[in-house]
């Protein structure tokens, strides 16, 4: 997270994509698509742009946003929601950072799964909070109930689940949603849920921590646009709590950006109401991506988890003969013409089994897949 002069330091997302861009590599480190999402969902953001919708909205969000948010939760998950319920926000990411430094004081630790995605480490530094990774290991990467017991202490305030999970793909079980449900209730700490990949889970149904009952009362719930619709760019986020607890995340999010997306979040109500067809497609598309890559990368000679969901790939390259995935990440762009990005980049540097291991991104082009395949083939 820090540069040599202790401060934070770009993150290994904007470095590889500079990378890339410099060498005219394929991108295969950052996650966003390079391919448009739906077309009733561009048009209805230009519609906005067009009718009036340019100035600061309320603070909030847009009414229809959030009953969109309301509806999406019942039709997809069974979930009762009410509109004080939800607050938007700007992307997931202040989703995060707003729920955090509203909870979060000097020495609170917050316990993550590691690996992990680099903002709860960088805001949990920012909110002067002690991060605890809980490790997640190959090759289910499911959490280890003990090692999640041991981590809670009297001092834990907070526990971030990411499920779907990036960088490795999994989806947490239900006996692990259940168990970390009740470590939280021991010791009474929040559960923030960041969904952001619920829509690309491709082998099964996403269930929401916030289906188990006893969640309820501990949990902030977030998530947003940019990977159902294909629109990392627009940054259109959403948090789902109490209305206690969206007014304590309110105030914070008041002095980050005040309000965000003017024209974007009646775009993003138009995606979450489009029907069944939209979501069923997304999800075949890009687990089809996900085939893709996997078999490139086999035939590339790395060792490919299987990533049940999200944007990203883990390929081991030790039986390529290269241990140090940090270095390998580097020199890749010149090797052979690929960027991705090294799994330590979101782990400790103490985590050795994640060494040799790389992240690719399959959000890509089909032709994209399965040239960079062939350009890895290249390391061998
Ligand atoms: N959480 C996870 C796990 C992510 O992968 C990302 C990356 N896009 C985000 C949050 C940030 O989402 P947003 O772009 O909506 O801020
Ligand atoms: N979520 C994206 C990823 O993991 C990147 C977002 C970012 O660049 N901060 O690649």
């Amino acid at each position: 997270l820090l540069g040599a002069d202790g401060r934070l330091a770009p993150t290994i997302f904007a470095e590889m994509t500079a990378l890339a861009s410099k060498t005219g590599a394929l991108n295969l480190g950052q996650g966003f698509p390079d391919e448009d999402g739906p077309r009733a969902v561009l048009d209805a953001a230009k519609h906005a742009i067009d009718h009036g919708r340019n100035q600061y909205g309320p603070g909030r969000g847009s009414q229809e946003l959030i009953d969109a948010v309301v509806e999406h939760q019942r039709r997809f998950y069974g979930i009762g929601l009410g509109r004080g319920d939800v607050l938007v926000t700007a992307g997931a990411t202040e989703a995060l950072a707003a729920t955090m430094l509203a909870y979060l004081s000097p020495g609170d630790e917050v316990i993550v799964f590691e690996p992990y995605y680099d903002a709860y480490a960088a805001v949990a530094a920012l909110a002067g909070a002690v991060l605890v990774p809980v490790p997640l290991a190959a090759p289910d990467f499911q959490p280890d109930p003990d090692r999640l017991q041991r981590a809670a202490t009297p001092r834990t305030r907070m526990i971030i689940v990411n499920s779907p999970h990036n960088p490795t793909g999994t989806v947490f079980d239900e006996a692990s949603m259940r168990h970390i449900v009740r470590v939280a209730e021991r010791r009474d700490a929040i559960i923030v849920t960041d969904e952001v990949y619920e829509h690309l889970v491709y082998d099964e149904r996403h269930v929401p921590i916030a289906t188990i009952d006893a969640a309820r009362d501990r949990l902030v719930s977030i998530s947003s646009a940019g990977k159902t619709f294909s629109v990392t760019g627009w940054k259109v986020g959403w948090v789902m709590s109490t209305p206690e607890r969206i007014a304590q995340i309110s105030a914070v999010k008041q002095y980050l950006t005040f309000v965000n997306g003017a024209p974007f979040q009646p775009a993003v109500a138009v995606g979450l109401r489009l029907a069944d067809e939209h979501f069923d497609t997304i999800q075949q598309t890009f687990a089809r991506k996900r085939d893709i890559l996997a078999r490139g990368l086999r035939k590339a000679g790395f060792t490919v988890h299987d990533a049940m969901a999200g944007y990203f790939l883990l390929a081991d390259a030790a039986p390529l003969g290269i241990d140090d995935a940090t270095a390998l990440a580097r020199r890749m762009p010149e090797l052979v013409g690929v960027v991705g990005v090294p799994l330590l980049a979101l782990a400790r540097p103490s985590r050795r089994d994640l060494r040799s291991t790389m992240r690719f991104a399959f959000c890509k082009s089909d032709d994209t897949l399965h040239e960079a395949a062939s350009r890895l083939a290249g390391l061998k």
